[in-house]
């Protein structure tokens, strides 16, 4: 099976539930679709047809907290909007004490912990043990380099995956990363983790660089590892970004994805199959960003992990005051091309424009 079985039944338990009875208080304010309308005109109408409205509306929930403790890392990766945009906090640390408040706000069941660099927040060990407290399920993203120093301040626990970052081999990876030696720190860190017990995933970017066969390799070096898992995703050009030369356009995307399908057979990767097909543009989903939201230094970052329209004080305002309308290709132009899982595995693991045949894809995808 992909996850611990009481992790995948407490998961579907959490989505059933929140699909069946949303909590009133996020579905309020300016994308409440009051007096029928159609506040939620994501998909671009195909030629002739009217536009459908979201299948989500008023059924809004978070399913991954994305956890920024602070913003410094001790690399300049190219892809990387982080060290760009909050250059000015880039000092400062979200407290422990805050940082458990906001996973108790929003009650998603995963936290992915990242930033910055979170094996350089000082704190790593006893805010890891505080999420588990709260029984969620954390990856702890990381480029891996501290894995060896830190160590000792984790235990393993299969709700704790740490997530390494690898956007290829040694040659590639090194060059993204903007320095030499990353990638061997990195695999290092992996083989001690694995080695003490724990849980270990990867993530990779992909770039219109990318060589997929380049990926497929990297995938074969770690399986010797017993690596559990490889994230992957398309890298996206979001305005702290400038450099938008390595981004593609979606039609890139689907050609990039397109002979994936094979290698995701081969190794474990950790991608839902619905979110696959919408990478070979063989599907379409609408963005659900508010499935996946962001916690920093500034508070609720919205409306996504990648566009910065606002800060909220708490994560009630975020749901509720971000006009959740005005986002998504065919609404706002930075969100043309936009594939990242952050606004679009949600949507899979939902069911949106699922049927039968596709729900049974998932629970065999799970299963296997
Ligand atoms: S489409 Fe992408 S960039 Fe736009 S709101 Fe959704 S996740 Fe953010």
């Amino acid at each position: 099976m992909k996850f611990p079985i009481a992790m995948t039944a407490g998961l579907a338990g959490y989505i059933l539930k929140n699909k069946m009875w949303p909590r009133p208080e996020w579905q309020k304010g300016p994308s409440a679709g009051v007096n029928g309308s159609n506040p939620f005109r994501i998909l671009p109408p195909k030629a002739g047809e009217a536009s459908a409205p979201h299948p989500m509306i008023r059924k809004r929930f978070p399913i991954v907290l994305m956890l920024e403790p602070l913003h410094a890392c001790n690399l300049t990766c190219t892809g990387c909007g982080r060290i760009r945009e909050y250059e000015s906090t880039i000092t400062e640390r979200v407290p422990v004490e805050e940082c458990l408040k906001a996973v108790d706000e929003c009650g998603a069941p995963v936290v992915s912990i990242c930033g910055g660099e979170p094996m350089m927040y000082p704190q790593i060990g006893a805010l890891t043990t505080g999420i588990l407290a709260r029984n969620r399920t954390i990856y702890l993203c990381t480029n891996g380099m501290y894995i060896k120093k830190r160590l000792h301040e984790f235990r393993p626990d299969q709700r704790f995956y740490f997530n390494v970052h690898l956007d290829g081999m040694e040659k590639t990876h090194d060059l993204c990363v903007e320095r030499e030696g990353v990638f061997r720190e990195a695999v290092e860190g992996i083989r001690l983790a694995k080695a003490a017990g724990f849980q270990v995933c990867t993530n990779t970017t992909v770039y219109k660089e990318t060589d997929m066969r380049e990926i497929e390799e990297l995938f074969a070096y770690l399986a010797q590892f017993n690596v559990d898992g490889h994230q992957i995703a398309p890298a996206y050009g979001y305005s702290a970004v400038d450099d938008r030369e390595i981004f593609m356009t979606r039609e890139e995307v689907y050609e990039k994805f397109r002979g994936f399908d094979r290698i995701a057979q081969k190794y474990p990767v950790r991608q839902t199959p619905l979110y696959m097909e919408f990478l070979r543009g063989e599907r379409d989903f609408p963005c659900t960003a508010w499935g996946n939201p962001t916690y920093n230094v500034k508070g609720w970052k919205g409306p996504c992990y990648l566009i910065t329209d606002g800060h909220y004080r708490t994560f009630e305002e975020l749901m509720t005051e971000t006009p959740w309308e005005h986002y998504g290709p065919g609404n706002d132009p930075r969100c043309e091309h936009c594939m990242v899982h952050c606004g679009f595995e949600p949507s899979a693991a939902l069911g949106i424009n699922a049927g039968l045949a596709d729900n049974l894809k998932m629970l065999a995808w799970t299963l296997r």
